[in-house]
C-alpha cells in the first residue's frame, strides 16, 4: 500500500520505521525540509517533502502533527488527494479531533497509539515503539466500515492491541491514565524543587533515585505534548484532577489524624487494584 504520513517527528518517525519494514511503501510530509531529510536518512520513509501535494496518490495517511495543527493540514490536504484515500489520526485527545475533522473529510478514523517516549522529533523516532500496546480507534456512526477496516488491517502487523471506543470514553479514560499522570508527576517536580532550603534541596536531587525516576518520568516529558492535553482534554483532565485532589485530602485528613491502621488498609487496596491497570 502507498502511506502518507504529515509530522515526521517521534510518533509519525516510527510509525514510518513500522511501516516500511511491513513492505508498505511510505511519504512523509513535515514542516521543515531537515526533518524531511532525516527522516529519509534513518529509513523512516521513502521519500518526504514539505508540500502535501507531495501525498496526492496515497491509498490512507496518517495525521502525526500536535493537535493544534491537525485542522487545519486537513483543510489544505483535502484539496490533493482522492475521496477514497483513508485519513486517520494519532492524536492524544479524540473529541475535538473527530468534532473538526469529520466533517472536512467522510473517510476519517479517529486513531491512538498508547505509545510514547520523553524525547520528540525525528531523532526520537524508533522500531518497536507499538508493539504489544494498545492502540485506540474512535469511530463515530458517520464513519464508513471500509475505512475502518483499512486503518485496522495497516496498524495490526505492528503486534498492538486494537480498540474501538467512542471519542468521549477515550478522552474521559485517558484522562485517568494517561493526562492525570503527566499533571501529577509534573506537579511532583514542582513541589520539590519548592524546598526552600537550598542545601536539602541539593541533598534531595543527590538522593534521587529509582522511586523518583519512575514518579518523575512522565512530568519530565515533552511540554508542548503536555500543554496539548491540558488545552484540548481540559473538561476530563479537570474532573480527573478533582478525583485526584479528594484522594490526597483523604491522605492528608487520615495522616493528620494519626489513623496508621487506615492508611496501610488504602495502600493493600491500592496494592492489589494497580494490577487492574498495569500487567
Ligand atoms: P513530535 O515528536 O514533536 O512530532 C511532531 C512533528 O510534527 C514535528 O517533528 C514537526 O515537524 C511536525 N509538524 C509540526 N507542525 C507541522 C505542520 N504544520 N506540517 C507538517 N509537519 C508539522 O510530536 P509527537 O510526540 O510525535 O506527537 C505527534 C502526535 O502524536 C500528537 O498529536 C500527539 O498527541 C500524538 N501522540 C503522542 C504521543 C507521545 O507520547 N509523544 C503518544 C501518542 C500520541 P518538523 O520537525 O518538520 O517541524
Amino acid at each position: 500500500m502507498k502511506i502518507g504520513i504529515v509530522g515526521l517527528g517521534l510518533i509519525g518517525g516510527s510509525l514510518g520505521l513500522e511501516l516500511r519494514s511491513h513492505s508498505h511503501e511510505v511519504l512523509g510530509v513535515s514542516r521543515q525540509e531537515r526533518t524531511c531529510e532525516l527522516a529519509v536518512a534513518r529509513g523512516a520513509v521513502d521519500d518526504a517533502g514539505t508540500d502535501l501535494k507531495f501525498l496526492a496518490d496515497t491509498d490512507a495517511i496518517f495525521l502525526c502533527t500536535p493537535l493544534a495543527q491537525l485542522q487545519a493540514i486537513v483543510l489544505q490536504l483535502v484539496s490533493h488527494i482522492s475521496t477514497k484515500t483513508v485519513l486517520t489520526d494519532v492524536g492524544s485527545v479524540k473529541t475535538s479531533v473527530v468534532r473538526e475533522v469529520s466533517p472536512l473529510w467522510v473517510n476519517f478514523v479517529g486513531g491512538h497509539p498508547m505509545a510514547g517516549t520523553a524525547q520528540s522529533g525525528i531523532e526520537a523516532a524508533q522500531h518497536g515503539l507499538f508493539a504489544r500496546n494498545p492502540y485506540v480507534l474512535t469511530p463515530v456512526e458517520a464513519t464508513p466500515l471500509e475505512a475502518i477496516a483499512l486503518v485496522e488491517s495497516i496498524i495490526k502487523p505492528l503486534q498492538v492491541r486494537i480498540y474501538r471506543c467512542s471519542p468521549e470514553d477515550h478522552d474521559r479514560a485517558v484522562a485517568w491514565i494517561s493526562h492525570l499522570p503527566v499533571m501529577i508527576s509534573a506537579s511532583l517536580v514542582s513541589a520539590c524543587l519548592h524546598e526552600s532550603d537550598a542545601n536539602v534541596l541539593k541533598l534531595a536531587q543527590a538522593l534521587a533515585s529509582s522511586g523518583f525516576r519512575d514518579t518523575s518520568r512522565v512530568g519530565g516529558g515533552n511540554p508542548e505534548l503536555g500543554g496539548m492535553m491540558a488545552r484540548y482534554n481540559k473538561l476530563e483532565l479537570l474532573r480527573s484532577l478533582g478525583g485526584y485532589r479528594e484522594q490526597l485530602d483523604r491522605i492528608i485528613g487520615t495522616i493528620e489524624a494519626e489513623d496508621w491502621e487506615s492508611i496501610e488498609a488504602m495502600l493493600r487496596q491500592t496494592q492489589a487494584g494497580r494490577s487492574q491497570f498495569t500487567d
